[in-house]
C-alpha cells in the first residue's frame, strides 16, 4: 500500500467535506505532555474535567491496538457576529464565548471525522480507527501541535498561521502507517500579550494554565464561585476569550466557512433577566444546542446573576431577592445574596435582612452576612 498516496487522497477529500486543516502525526508517547500533566497535578492546576488516567492521555497505543498514526483536523470558527444584537438603553446582556457559537462543535467535528473514517474504510476496509473531540483521552492540542496544525501558544491554544487560534480540533487514531508531518515552529517569541490580558493571572509562564483560576473553567463549575473571581467574570455566561482576543496572531481572523457555526445573536448574547426565569424545558429549547450548555442550566443562571451584579442592575433587584427567598438551589441563593449586596441600597438591605430569618444553609447565610457587610461598607465610605 502506498500510504503517501492515500495520505494525499485523504487531504484532498478533507477539503471537500469542510475540514480546514489536516495533519498527520506519529503515535509515539507524548513525553513532554506527560511531564506537564504531572507538574499540573502536583500544583493542583487541573480542571477536573480531564481524563484522570495520565497514561491514557499520553500513550495512543493504549487506545487502539496497533496504533500507527494520528490524523489531526481543524475547523475554523468565526470570531465576529455577522448580525449584531440591537442594544437598547438599560438592557443588560451576557455573552457566551466564541467556542460556544452555533451548534455544539463536538457534533460538527464528529460529523467530519465520521466522513473521514468512512472515506478511509472505503479505501482500506480492514482499517481500524478511533476518533475523538475534546472529551477523548488524548489532548487535542498536543496532537495538533505534533501534526503541524499550529504551534502551542503561551495562551495554551493552538495557533494556526491561517486562522489564528479560532479553530476547533479533533483527531483520529488509525492503525495505518501514514508518513508524519513536521511540527511548526513556535512563533510567540517575546510576546506576552495573552498573559497580560488574562483577568485572573491564570496563565503561567511556559504555556501552563491554572484551571482553578481560569474564568473559562470557573464559568463551567456548578458550585459557588470563589468571591475573589466573581468581579473578574464580568458578563461572561460561558467561557472566556480574553487571551485569544489579545493575541496579535488573531488580528483580522474571522472565518465564516461553516453555516452551523453561525451564532444566533439573541442566544449567545442573551438578555440577562429572562435567563434567571428559564424553566428546564425552556433552557433546553433555547440553549441546549450550544457547547456552552453542557453543564446544564444552573451554571449559566449563576453566571447571569454575577453579570447583573457586574452591571449593578437595580432593575434586577426584585428578581434577585425572589431568588434568594425562593430558589431551591443554594448556589443560586448564595450568588443572589452576593449580587444583591453588590447592587446595594435600602431595598437590597431589606431583602437580605428578611432572608436571614429563614435561610438554613450555612454557606448562603455566610453570603448574606458578607453582602450586608458590603452594603454597610459602601454606606460608610459614602458618608
Ligand atoms: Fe485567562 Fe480567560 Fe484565558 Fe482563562 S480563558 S487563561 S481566564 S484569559
Ligand atoms: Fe503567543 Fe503573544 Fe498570542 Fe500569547 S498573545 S499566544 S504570547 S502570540
Amino acid at each position: 500500500m502506498d500510504y503517501q498516496k492515500l495520505k494525499d487522497e485523504i487531504i484532498e477529500y478533507s477539503k471537500t467535506i469542510g475540514i480546514d486543516k489536516i495533519g498527520f502525526a506519529s503515535t509515539s508517547t507524548f513525553d513532554e505532555l506527560k511531564n506537564r500533566l504531572l507538574r499540573q497535578q502536583e500544583l493542583g492546576y487541573q480542571s477536573g474535567f480531564e481524563e484522570p488516567d495520565i497514561e491514557k492521555r499520553v500513550n495512543p497505543a493504549l487506545l487502539l491496538d496497533e496504533a500507527r498514526s494520528i490524523i489531526a483536523i481543524a475547523l475554523a470558527y468565526p470570531s465576529k457576529m455577522r448580525i449584531r444584537v440591537e442594544s437598547k438603553k438599560g438592557e443588560r446582556r451576557g455573552i457566551f464565548s466564541r467556542a460556544s457559537w452555533g451548534i455544539d462543535y463536538h457534533v460538527i467535528l464528529r460529523d467530519r471525522l465520521l466522513k473521514l473514517e468512512q472515506f478511509i474504510q472505503s479505501k482500506i476496509p480492514e482499517a481500524r480507527v478511533k476518533s475523538m473531540v475534546d472529551t477523548g483521552e488524548l489532548s487535542d492540542r498536543a496532537v495538533a501541535e505534533r501534526a503541524g496544525i499550529g504551534w502551542s501558544g503561551k495562551n495554551c491554544a493552538i495557533i494556526t498561521p491561517e486562522f489564528g487560534s479560532y479553530v476547533y480540533l479533533g483527531e483520529m487514531i488509525t492503525n495505518l502507517p501514514f508518513p508524519a508531518d513536521e511540527p511548526m515552529e513556535d512563533r510567540c517569541g517575546s510576546c506576552t500579550k495573552c498573559l497580560e490580558a488574562c483577568p485572573t493571572g491564570a496563565l503561567v509562564q511556559g504555556g501552563q494554565i491554572n484551571a482553578q483560576k481560569c474564568i473559562s473553567f470557573l464559568t463551567q463549575t456548578k458550585d459557588l464561585i470563589p468571591v475573589e473571581y466573581r468581579d473578574k467574570i464580568g458578563n461572561r455566561l460561558y467561557g472566556c476569550d480574553s487571551c485569544q482576543t489579545a493575541c496579535p496572531e488573531n488580528k483580522g481572523k474571522d472565518f465564516h466557512f461553516h453555516e452551523e457555526m453561525e451564532p444566533n445573536p439573541e442566544e449567545i448574547k442573551p438578555l440577562l433577566k429572562p435567563v434567571l426565569a428559564l424553566s428546564n424545558r425552556e433552557f433546553k429549547t433555547k440553549f441546549g444546542y450550544l457547547a456552552g450548555a453542557w453543564r446544564g442550566k444552573k451554571p449559566i443562571q449563576r453566571n447571569a446573576i454575577i453579570a447583573l451584579a457586574h452591571f449593578k442592575d437595580e432593575s434586577a433587584l426584585e428578581d434577585l431577592i425572589n431568588l434568594l427567598k425562593e430558589d431551591t438551589r443554594s448556589v443560586i441563593r448564595g450568588t443572589s445574596a452576593w449580587a444583591i449586596g453588590k447592587i446595594g441600597g435600602q431595598r437590597a438591605k431589606e431583602g437580605l435582612e428578611q432572608a436571614t430569618e429563614f435561610e438554613q444553609d450555612p454557606n448562603v447565610q455566610q453570603e448574606i452576612q458578607h453582602a450586608l457587610e458590603m452594603i454597610l461598607k459602601n454606606k460608610t465610605s459614602k458618608s
